[in-house]
């Protein structure tokens, strides 16, 4: 039975924006790469053999010119195994040191004016290398001699997350950690869905069955990648996609007043708790926070609760966005009865750090509103996703990537959200609000026994 399409379902509808075409968004990190997990002296070795492996089919003959391929396969035949390497700290150490010269060996080799240049464009031959650079450092010692020695994180420093390579065989898997006790090497994935506010619900509610929510949107990004990153690109996503959605509900990782007031700007009402006033007064909810403060735009002054006027005014860049940093007298501040629960600076005045008026505002009004009951009440239209994200998970194995590398990763996540597109409507479609509900054995036997 072929049952009509509800206004809200279609892209004209949520692109207008009508009042309950929010949308939903939220993030699932774990997303376990296709490939295996590595430590860092497996990372080295495994990066080595991986390049030997491509190198044996791509060069032979230049591979047996530059290395002692008996010695080479001895020691690279098998996968590099933490399981199988020795147990003694020692010879390990050893053996990430002999892993480090061998990967050195290898890219000199292929970065001699003598290779040919498209063996140092083999993907991992280039991976390689980053690895070394990575993993390791070089230093020519008193007899000119090459050491090669792992890196030391608090003397020679790492790379951030975000650019250090987990495996030769995924260029994009990173590793990431969530709270104190998730790890994970892979991806991270954000699922968008439509969303219908309860009432529009019952108004459908002759369907029997409720219209299902549609994935509108899957971004994913490699495990590194904050949430808040996310947001922009989605709703640009959904804009260009003419699913712009009126209200775009989400939790609290993704939001920022400059986001909040930017998606204003294109008419999106971000719908989420804005992370609260973090000054140290307000964390420990007692003194004076930012609230307590009466700013004055236009004359650039700021009035403290006990009705002292701030002595300065300096808009100032911190961490690439615009602020301004104001301050109160000294004169002021010190014999303020009120300081300890005002300031706890050496210097005894108070310092204030403001958002441009348009986001410092913004962010207030969504502060004060969070704490409505209506907003929680209206809020509460985000957890659907959640739902969503379990059936993602139970119905497409969305949890581990199938494929190597983010390019392809992101297709096996929009074939999985246009399955649960199509799982859901299929559902949805083909269920008979108007079928009886089925007649149990026990109420036949009832029926029977009464005729
Ligand atoms: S410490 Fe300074 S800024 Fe704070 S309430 Fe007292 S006078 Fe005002």
């Amino acid at each position: 039975m072929h049952r009509k399409v509800p206004a809200w379902f279609g892209p004209e509808a949520v692109g207008k924006g009508t009042a309950h075409s929010g949308n939903l968004a939220n993030g699932l990190p774990v997303l376990i790469s296709a490939v295996r997990d590595l430590n860092r002296t497996e990372l080295a070795g495994e990066s080595v053999r991986a390049a030997l492996e491509a190198l044996a089919v791509a060069a032979p003959s230049w591979l047996a010119a530059v290395i002692d391929i008996a010695e080479f396969a001895d020691r690279y035949g098998p996968r590099v195994d933490g399981w199988t390497m020795p147990s003694s700290k020692t010879k390990r150490e050893r053996l990430a040191q002999v892993f480090g010269q061998d990967a050195l060996a290898l890219c000199r080799a292929a970065w001699s004016d003598t290779a040919p240049v498209w063996i140092r464009e083999i993907e991992a031959v280039a991976l390689l290398r980053q690895v070394l650079v990575q993993t390791y450092t070089v230093r020519v010692d008193a007899r000119g001699r090459d050491v090669v020695s792992k890196r030391d994180a608090d003397n020679d420093g790492v790379p951030p997350g975000s650019t250090r390579l987990a495996s030769p065989y995924d260029p994009d898997a990173r590793w990431s950690a969530k709270g104190d006790d998730l790890f994970w090497c892979g991806y991270k994935i954000h699922l968008t869905e439509t969303c219908h506010a309860p009432a529009e619900a019952e108004a459908e509610a002759y369907l029997r069955v409720p219209a299902p929510n549609l994935i509108t949107d899957v971004h994913t990004t490699d495990a590194t990648v904050p949430d808040v990153k996310a947001t922009e690109p989605i709703q640009k996503n959904l804009t260009e996609r003419e699913v712009k959605p009126a209200e775009h509900y989400l939790d609290s990782d993704y939001p920022s007043a400059d986001l909040i007031t930017a998606a204003a700007g294109q008419g999106i009402t971000m719908v989420t708790p804005l992370l609260a006033d973090h000054s140290p007064q307000a964390k420990a909810a007692e003194g004076f926070g930012k609230s307590a403060f009466q700013i004055g735009w236009k004359a650039r002054q700021v009035r403290c609760p006990e009705g002292s006027t701030s002595i300065g005014w300096y808009p100032v860049t911190q961490h690439g966005r615009d602020a301004i940093v104001i301050d109160f007298a000294r004169a002021d501040c010190r014999p303020c009865p009120s300081r300890t629960k005002c300031t706890n600076s050496v210097r005894g005045t108070r310092m204030l750090t403001l958002r441009p008026r348009e986001l410092h505002e913004r962010t207030a009004a969504a502060r004060a509103e969070q704490n409505t009951e209506s907003w929680r009440t209206k809020y509460a239209l985000r957890a659907g996703v959640e739902g969503t994200v379990n059936q993602a998970l139970d119905l497409t194995g969305i949890r581990r990537a199938r494929y190597r590398g983010l390019p392809k990763v992101r297709v096996q996540h929009a074939f999985s959200a246009t399955a649960l597109n199509v799982v859901r409507l299929d559902a949805w479609w083909t269920t008979d609000p108007l079928r009886k509900p089925r007649t149990s054995r026990l109420e036949r036997l009832s029926y029977r026994l009464a005729g």
